[in-house]
Formats: C-alpha cells, sequence, structure tokens
C-alpha cells in the first residue's frame, strides 16, 4: 500500500509567521487511499496556509477511480473531482472534537479527507457507459460483449408450452 504519497511534512511550515503559505502540486499516476479505493492518475495542487489555529489547506484535485458497474459488474471508470478546504488544528490537542488535527510530528495525512472526498463525488449508481445492457438473468453472461443467445431459446418454448396449457385448460371445461 502506497499510502506516504498523501503524507506531508509541514513542521517548516508551523514554525513561520502566521499568514505563510505554500503551494503544493500533486501530479502521481496512482495513490491507492485505502484497500476499496485507487485513484489514478491525481492531479492538482493545494494552498498550505499557517494560520493562528493551525494549517489551512485548500485546493483541487481531480482524478478518476476505478469502481463496480451496478448492472455488468465490470469495471467503471468515475471521474473525481474534488474540493479540498480544511482546517487542521496545531497544536493538536487545541482541536475541537471531531475535527482534523496536524500531528504531533507536523504531519498531515490527507488520505482519509481525499478518500471520503472521492466516495461522495461519485454517483450512487455507477455505471460502465450510459447504456449498459447488464447481465442475462439467464446464464449470467455480460450483454455489453453481445448477445448470449438466452433470448431465442428460452422465450418462445415457453410461450408454446403456456399455449398449450390454456388449450388444455380449454379443452377440460
Ligand atoms: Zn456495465
Ligand atoms: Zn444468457
Amino acid at each position: 500500500m502506497k499510502l506516504s504519497r498523501l503524507r506531508f511534512n509541514f513542521g517548516f511550515l508551523l514554525e513561520a509567521d502566521y499568514g505563510t503559505s505554500r503551494l503544493i502540486e500533486l501530479n502521481y499516476p496512482s495513490v491507492q487511499l485505502s484497500d476499496d479505493v485507487t485513484l489514478a492518475p491525481l492531479q492538482g495542487s493545494i494552498t498550505a496556509t499557517r494560520t493562528t489555529e493551525g494549517i489551512y489547506l485548500q485546493g483541487k484535485l481531480e482524478s478518476s477511480m476505478s469502481m463496480e458497474c451496478v448492472r455488468c459488474l465490470d469495471e467503471a471508470i468515475v471521474p473525481v473531482d474534488i474540493s479540498i478546504d480544511e482546517l487542521y488544528y496545531y497544536p493538536p490537542q487545541d482541536a475541537p472534537e471531531g475535527e482534523a488535527r496536524v500531528g504531533e510530528d507536523g504531519i498531515i495525512d490527507l488520505a482519509p479527507l481525499v478518500r471520503e472526498l472521492s466516495l461522495l463525488s461519485v454517483p450512487i449508481k455507477v455505471l460502465c457507459r450510459p447504456d449498459c445492457q447488464g447481465l442475462c438473468q439467464e446464464c449470467g453472461a455480460n450483454l455489453n460483449y453481445g448477445d448470449c443467445g438466452c433470448a431465442e431459446d428460452d422465450v418462445d418454448p415457453r410461450l408454446s408450452v403456456l399455449q398449450s396449457l390454456l388449450n388444455i385448460d380449454r379443452n377440460g371445461e
């Protein structure tokens, strides 16, 4: 797991005067944020500013995430556009309950925030493409790769069975 790529040491900024800021450019071919979320590629920039309360991060990130199509279960590449707007308190013990904080060592790990924002940014129903045909309910074949043949094989015999049952009913009356 490459969780270290979104860990930044802000020791230098914590030593600096209030109002000092630093631009951080991100450009990674791929970043794994957790077992379930990998962003590839990840690009953007974040401005880190030393404030009286800690370090304020503001920026925009663009990426895309590999997910599972809800219809066919194939891979779906979903664009991810997130805005970061977060104050990390320092010293950490001054952070109100539930607020983000800089580590004692001056390190901020952005992975949890970026993961959360990425998951919030994607649609609830992820599709590999708008007209995904899904899976055949009979044989499970992915219908995006072509017709599995179930429709022709099944519908006609069933209809003819129904037809003969109807005929038996009528004859029985
Ligand atoms: Zn699909
Ligand atoms: Zn089928």
